[in-house]
């Protein structure tokens, strides 16, 4: 399984939340902007980093955005 880290740009994250029906790991945050399980916010972003069978899901996150804030990458081994 290859390891993947999602990142949430908080600056451009409206709370639309069309992610959250893509991919159960996102989760309202109490400021109303979004979360993910074991996410580190810092300077605006939020990053999560997970090893399992779930990529997909959070590219049909990416995808679902309307204002791109999502992205996707692989972790270089
Ligand atoms: S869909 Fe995009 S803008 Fe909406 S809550 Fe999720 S990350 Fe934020």
């Amino acid at each position: 399984m290859t390891e993947y880290t999602v990142s949430v740009d908080l600056e451009a994250c409206d709370g639309v939340f069309a992610c959250l029906v893509r991919d159960g790991r996102f989760a309202e945050a109490e400021d109303g902007l979004v979360t993910l399980p074991g996410g580190d916010r810092e300077e605006g972003r939020l990053t999560a980093t997970f090893d399992d069978g779930n990529r997909e899901d959070a590219e049909q996150a990416a995808a679902a955005c309307p204002l791109d804030a999502i992205s996707v990458e692989e972790v270089e081994p």
